[in-house]
């Protein structure tokens, strides 16, 4: 499978009362056609910010620093805001967890489904409507045209939730990326949102990029995945080896905590102790003051990625001091 999103050594920073400082500190992944990676952390390490780096959706203090970021052969980081909001809904389209962020409240659910297939497949009124009725039955809502007239405060969290993937899909896009996007939701509703994006991901090859800190979701949906801890990935695998094999303290923490689907506010409670402020200074490796096996080197050096197996790598001193859990010692250079 071939690359549809290649991010490189990206750094996304924010201007502050303090300074200027890093949310995203250097990543790279990619995204192929056809699969899901899923990307987890804890809530404020850098995973939303990711994804609002690469739709060019982030707040006017924010900026990417460094990196590229390779979509359908293109480079973001270059396009204008006007170039990006061509490709946005279109050939990339993303859905978030709050459904009421994302839909206008004073417009009809019919106007907000018409509106990008009118722009990007410069199609008329009737076509549009006629397309947006089969969207909205596509994504399991019933009695579609009356839907069509009403507005997203007639309709349940569940259904917004399901007319926000239909106007993210309504185009075919090539990649999706999702936000929590079942956080909020029950688990029957939950399962069914999932199926829908599998469903597209299956029918036309689109890319996903779903980030979520449930591991149930990840272990339902995902072909690969990154996990980030306070703006770097530090492991990344295909989901069968992060689950089987996970070498980073921090992942093996996030595979103990048990995901309680119910509960939106689910913290990590296997981890000790809590994220670092994205300003705060840390040497090292930016784990290593939760870290149950933190050695000296750890406190002052900051790990190169290993190469685990395969696809498989991961940023930690563990990978050359304990033989055990060491497969091979190569490491990466990119
Ligand atoms: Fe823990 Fe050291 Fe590995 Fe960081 S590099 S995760 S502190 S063992
Ligand atoms: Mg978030």
């Amino acid at each position: 499978k071939t690359d549809l999103l290649y991010v490189k050594n990206m750094v996304t920073a924010f201007r502050t009362a303090n300074g200027e400082v890093s949310a995203v500190r250097g990543i790279s992944f990619s995204v192929k056609k056809g699969e899901t990676l899923c990307v987890v952390g804890e809530s404020g390490c850098g995973k939303s910010i990711t994804s609002l780096s690469v739709m060019g959706l982030l707040p006017s203090n924010g900026s990417i620093k460094e990196g590229s970021i390779e979509f359908d052969g293109n480079d973001l980081v270059a396009y204008s805001p006007e170039q990006l909001r061509k490709i946005r809904g279109k050939d990339m389209s993303m859905i978030f967890q709050e459904p009421m962020t994302a839909l206008n409240p004073v417009l009809t659910i019919g106007y907000q489904l018409r509106e990008p297939l009118m722009l990007h497949k410069q199609i008329g009124k009737s076509e549009a409507t006629k397309q947006g009725i089969d969207l909205l039955k596509q994504v399991g809502i019933p009695y579609p045209e009356k839907r069509m007239k009403q507005y997203p405060h007639e309709l349940s969290g569940g259904m917004r939730q399901r007319v926000m993937i239909a106007i993210a899909l309504a185009c075919s896009p090539k990649l999706l990326i999702a936000d929590e996007p079942t956080t909020a939701l029950d688990v029957t509703i939950q399962a069914q949102i999932l199926d829908l994006i599998q469903d597209a991901k299956e029918q036309y090859g689109m890319g996903v990029m779903m980030i979520t800190h449930d591991m149930g979701v990840v272990a339902e949906v995902a072909d690969r995945v990154m996990v980030m801890y306070a703006g770097e990935k530090i492991e990344e695998g295909n989901v069968e080896s992060i689950f089987e094999n996970p070498q980073h303290p921090y992942t093996k923490g996030l595979l103990n905590s048990v995901p309680n689907l119910d509960d939106p506010d689910f913290e990590l409670e296997a981890i000790p102790g809590s994220l670092p402020n994205i300003d705060e200074q840390i040497s090292g490796c930016r784990f290593h003051p939760r870290c149950p096996y933190a050695m000296d080197r750890c406190k002052s050096e900051t790990p190169p990625e290993y190469i685990v197996a395969g696809e498989h790598k991961v940023k930690c001193w563990l990978q050359e001091a304990d033989e055990d859990v060491c497969t091979t010692r190569e490491t990466v250079h990119s």
